[in-house]
């Protein structure tokens, strides 16, 4: 068969060979800690499932408008008026299957082949594969803990071509929980305020951010920072509704109206009864998100204490999400590293380190290599404490018995 040249260009998801694995390893009955985990581990609010039950016995179980119900895109305006303060007519607006979904529509409109699209790294691993399947070129931009996984407008201005159609900014982050304050969405609009090209803010971590943070938005810096920007977000994480596959997207009219022609000859409409479920998640009672950032905030602190209790570890306490990203680099150029290389047959890395990891002390992570960065694991905290608790110190007992 010869496969088109977009789908050989997309790898399998590295982070899919861990999961193998452990699962394997589960099977088997062995007692795995698994921190690969990318959804709350909560149950969807009560509410927003008794709003679902409503609409199938309601009959709302039929095909909705392709871009969604009209109520949902009204509560969509109104969650970007009342927590953003960004005003957008219902047609300024879209629902898909997913926050997914949302980027990968995006980039089948806007791209042509060769078009460049910024992405700043460490990033979602979806970002690149998405750009490549639109014929894009993705531009990676490489951070470290040094400069606080964030990237400087220096970086941007260097990385910016005439071939650059768009720049992707995703804040709080994952992999690595990281935020840009206002300040610093400023100085990156300030690179970005003449050139001709689109911002595509993906806020799906916006209200899982912790002590004083405040989540803001590049659009919000002007009216042409607005007109540039394609805000992304969906109903996943916030609501714990990963599996209900509602995601959104905001912005110029006419994009949003030529990815509704897309939906319309791919999906149709995203499923009726999650949308129903989304309209209930924005409007109603927002008090349940801020209990279950009130356990995250809990485990972050576990977590990113206990980590940096490993020689050789560096843990960036995240600013939202619930994602860390330690960085093992001091570990990985130590000497005596070199003798499990050679077990593994090649350098030190986070992939030889992450299967180290799941074969010694049982615990399954994400390498960070899944997300442009080597040098690092991500682990999510969205597990119970007491696996945050039991996982970590399997990690150090690992780590300490190859001293
Ligand atoms: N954007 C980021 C940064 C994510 O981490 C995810 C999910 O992991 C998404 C978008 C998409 O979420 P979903 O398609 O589940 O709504």
């Amino acid at each position: 068969m010869d496969f088109s040249k977009r789908i050989l260009k997309v790898k399998p998801s590295p982070t899919l060979a861990v999961t193998a694995l452990a699962n394997s390893m589960k099977e088997k009955g062995i007692d795995i800690i698994g921190f690969g985990s990318g959804e709350p581990d909560f149950d969807t609010p009560k509410p927003i499932k008794d709003a679902a039950i409503r609409a199938i016995e309601a009959g709302k179980t039929k095909y909705t408008p392709a871009g969604g119900l009209p109520d949902l895109k009204k509560a969509v305006a109104d969650k970007f008026m009342r927590d953003n303060n960004l005003e957008y007519k219902l047609s300024e607006i879209t629902i898909n299957c997913g926050g997914k979904h949302s980027f990968f529509n995006l980039m089948q409109v806007m791209l042509n082949e060769g078009d460049e699209v910024i992405i700043p790294a460490p990033y979602w691993v979806s970002y690149p594969s998405i750009v490549m399947l639109g014929g894009g070129e993705p531009v990676i931009i490489h951070t470290n803990t040094e400069n606080g996984f964030k990237i400087t407008p220096k970086q941007l201005e260097e990385n910016i071509s005439a071939k650059t159609k768009a720049i992707v900014l995703n804040s709080p982050s994952n992999p690595t929980g990281v935020a840009y304050r206002r300040n610093e969405i400023e100085a990156l609009a300030e690179v970005l305020k003449d050139k001709e090209l689109h911002i595509i803010s993906d806020d799906i971590y916006e209200s899982i951010v912790y002590d004083d943070f405040e989540f803001s938005n590049i659009a919000n810096v002007s009216k042409n920072m607005k007109k540039k920007t394609i805000v992304l977000n969906g109903v996943s994480k916030t609501y714990s509704m990963t599996g209900w596959r509602i995601g959104y997207m905001a912005g110029d009219e006419t994009i949003i109206k030529k990815t509704e022609t897309l939906q319309s000859q791919s999906t149709s409409n995203p499923t009726s009864i999650s949308q129903w479920a989304a309209i209930e998640a924005i409007n109603g009672d927002q008090s349940v998100v801020k209990e279950m950032v009130k356990a995250f905030a809990r485990r972050r602190k576990m977590i990113v204490d206990s980590l940096n209790n490993i020689p050789g570890c560096e843990c960036l306490n995240p600013y939202g999400a619930f994602y860390v990203f330690p960085s093992f680099k001091d570990l990985f150029q130590s000497d005596k590293w070199k003798k499990l290389s050679q077990k593994y047959d090649s350098e030190f890395n986070s992939t030889n380190f992450s299967s180290y990891l799941l074969e010694k002390a049982n615990v399954a992570v994400v390498p960070g290599v899944a997300f442009g960065n080597d040098d690092s694991i991500r682990m999510s905290f969205a597990t119970s404490d007491k696996n945050i608790e039991e996982g970590v110190k399997r990690i150090k007992k690992a780590v300490e018995q190859l001293g």
